[in-house]
């Protein structure tokens, strides 16, 4: 059509207009952070017990053929955390926990399941019988309870 002209953006339009996205795209990765949050936090309801999480080791991570390699790991971790409390590193925050005592306490025992997987042991069957056996020796007004 005659007399009409492209609209050419001035660099202020541009510029302006770049901000807005990069806000836009900011405002989504927040929102998408607090979204795995908010699933974790609704995930990890409190009622997380020793025996899913042995069979959850256990379905993501069984191989019997590498028991002293999980031996090795479990070492290392323990090694990891002996640094971490060395160096006073307790997580800030639930979240933020690489290299803390927090992260190694769970690698520790992450490994220590794994390695009673492979032998077919039921932790949490050990600690009734462990805690009895204890019991016996140090009584507590502290019973263990099953099922909790
Ligand atoms: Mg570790």
């Amino acid at each position: 059509m005659a007399g009409t002209r492209k609209t050419v953006s001035a660099p202020t339009d541009y510029l302006s207009g770049l901000f807005l996205y990069i806000f836009q795209q900011c405002d989504k990765i927040k929102q998408l952070d607090k979204l795995e949050f908010d699933e974790v936090k609704n995930y990890m309801d409190g009622n997380t017990t020793i025996k899913y999480l042995q069979k959850y080791i256990k379905e993501k991570d069984y191989h019997p053929e590498l028991l002293k390699d999980y031996f090795l790991k479990l070492s290392e971790e323990v090694g990891e955390l002996s640094r971490a409390m060395r160096k006073g590193l307790k997580a800030q925050n639930s979240t933020d926990i690489l290299g803390t005592v927090d992260e190694e306490l769970w690698d520790v025992i992450y490994y220590a399941l794994a390695i009673a997987n492979i032998y077919d042991i039921d932790i949490e069957q050990v600690a009734k019988v462990k805690s009895e056996m204890n019991e016996s020796r140090y009584p507590s007004k502290v019973k263990f309870e099953e099922g909790r």
